[in-house]
């Protein structure tokens, strides 16, 4: 008998381990439910409750391929081995498969699993699955990781252009076999339920992701380049929690992507070309979790940025988190996160600095906030993503280059229809107004909205200082507009 240990691959299509399981004989699944381990992981409640969901609808698809679904407790990974043994004793399993998964608890997991399996006579296989390339496959020269990833880009489209993955069918049904699957929860400790107009917003299963998938290449794709940076419209696939549990596959995208522009990744379609490009940001991250631990030990990634001064400033801190810095984009975005569970990439971006520059509050705190909240929340990306925004990462922004909130604002929301759908308590200021509030006489007697809690002058200064009075700032090299994702 084989068990497939399903993890973030939430999906039976193009499923790697699942395939190759199946192709063996008869098979099972198992998941696990680790809510220590979310917990010290900061996993967001909307995102297990999209777990959970999905579990639903991948139990029902298994169904169908007659595979039973076993869910199994284990508090923390750190009893994943004892748990995946009893199972295989029980079920008298001759080789577990499963998906690799980045990141050094995932690694560490994973290698106890196998060490203790392997002691009993069990075979594990392991396959690559959540990315194009394995991490370590695609290197320098010189047999480094890449720090830059335009480089890094360049290998990854010689390597599509010479053996492009192929989808992995989904396996046929087995013959029933005498096992029954367990019930799914429907609701985890410590992770309480998320309300049902979120929970509207994410739909759970493979049908839906399909779904979303079709939608955007077939009416979105060729805009994208244009429209991605303007949260205010649908300009994005909204794929990425759906890409975060593994209910669809960056091959399944890749190769969506590539059938709506003639097979090219280079050329065609800019707007084809430019989304190809963000799945293998996708990629970039989680080869830099693998070749830089440290990240994944939320250091940063430039060593000498960890003698920053951060401000210790718990109220500055509480007010970006609860959406009342008196700036309206920044505000407007932070409600789409916390009544959503999702922020649009551009916003993502301008709130990231705001707060590690504006405020000079440490990263790791937006770090941390943004994980407990998205339901895309990712190690790999998240990590990357505040590293870019703050100056301390790979190819990150240079710290002399901070986006002013109110230009990005006037640039990416020029109506103001981004902030008043978010804001609606400034619904009757003009375009211009809506920016920025504190420059309209008499308005606070009007409606309820808070000053700014900084100056973006001074506070820019601040930073730029900070920064330079590192002890060893290296050169950052000249602003790359390519580095701006
Ligand atoms: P699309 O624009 O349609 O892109 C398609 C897919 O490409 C996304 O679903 C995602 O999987 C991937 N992708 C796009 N941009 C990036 C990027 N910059 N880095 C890595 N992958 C990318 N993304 C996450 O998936 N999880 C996170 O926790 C996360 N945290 C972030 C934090 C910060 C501070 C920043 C600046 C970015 C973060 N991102 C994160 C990246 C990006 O914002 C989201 O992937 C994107 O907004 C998801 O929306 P979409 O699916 O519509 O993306």
């Amino acid at each position: 008998m084989q068990l497939i240990w399903l993890r973030s691959d939430m999906r039976v299509h193009d499923n790697t381990a699942l395939a190759a399981a199946a192709a063996r004989g008869p098979s099972v699944a198992v998941f696990l439910l680790s809510p220590q381990q979310w917990l010290d992981h900061d996993d967001a409640s909307c995102k297990v409750d999209f777990w959970l969901r999905n579990l639903v609808e991948l139990s029902h698809a298994l169904d169908q391929l007659n595979i039973p679904l076993m869910i199994r407790r284990a508090p923390y990974w750190e009893d994943a081995p004892a748990v995946l043994l009893d199972l295989c004793r029980q079920l008298q399993i001759g080789a577990l498969h499963l998906n690799d998964e980045y990141g050094i608890h995932e690694t560490a997991r994973d290698a106890a699993v196998t060490r203790t399996l392997e002691a009993e006579g069990i075979e594990v296989h392991r396959y690559l699955d959540q990315l194009l390339f394995q991490p370590g496959s695609v290197l320098t020269k010189t047999g480094n990781f890449f720090q830059v990833f335009s480089q890094f880009r360049k290998v990854c489209y010689e390597r599509l252009h010479h053996s492009l993955p192929g989808l992995v069918r989904a396996p046929k049904a087995q013959a029933p076999l005498d096992i029954d699957s367990d019930a799914l929860p429907s609701i985890i400790e410590g992770f309480p339920a998320p309300n049902a107009s979120l929970r509207d917003l994410w739909p759970a299963g493979e049908t839906e992701a399909h779904r979303r998938l079709a939608s955007f290449t077939d009416a979105q794709i060729d805009h994208y380049k244009d429209e991605r940076d303007f949260p205010a419209k649908p300009g994005t696939s909204q794929l990425s929690p759906y890409l975060g549990a593994g209910v669809i596959s960056p091959r399944q995208c890749l190769h969506a992507a590539l059938q709506s522009n003639q097979g090219e990744f280079e050329s065609g379609s800019s707007g084809a070309v430019t989304w190809i490009n963000e799945l293998l940001w996708r990629e970039f991250y989680k080869h830099i979790l693998v070749g830089y631990p440290r990240v994944s030990r939320h250091r940063a990634f430039r060593p000498e940025t960890e003698a920053l001064a951060w401000r210790d400033a718990p109220s500055d801190l509480a007010a970006w988190q609860e959406a009342r810095t008196g700036l309206p984009i920044i505000d407007a975005a932070m409600r789409q996160l916390l009544e959503t569970g999702w922020m649009h990439n551009r916003l993502r971006m301008v709130v990231a600095m705001f707060l590690t520059k504006n405020l000079l509050i440490d990263w790791r705190e937006g770090e941390r906030f943004f994980m407990r909240h998205l339901i895309d929340g990712d190690l790999a990306a998240n990590n990357g993503g505040w590293q870019w925004s703050s100056s301390t990462g790979t190819d990150s922004a240079p710290y002399f280059r901070i986006f002013n909130p109110l230009s990005q604002s006037e640039k990416f929301d020029p109506q103001g229809v981004f902030i008043k759908y978010w804001l609606p308590e400034l619904a009757d200021l003009s375009n211009k107004e809506v920016h920025n509030p504190a420059n309209v006489g008499g308005l606070f007697g009007v409606v309820d909205y808070p000053s700014p809690i900084v100056d973006l002058g001074t506070s820019r200064t601040r930073a730029l200082s900070a920064f330079k009075n590192l002890p060893s700032q290296q050169p950052v090299g000249e602003p790359n507009e390519s580095a701006i994702n």
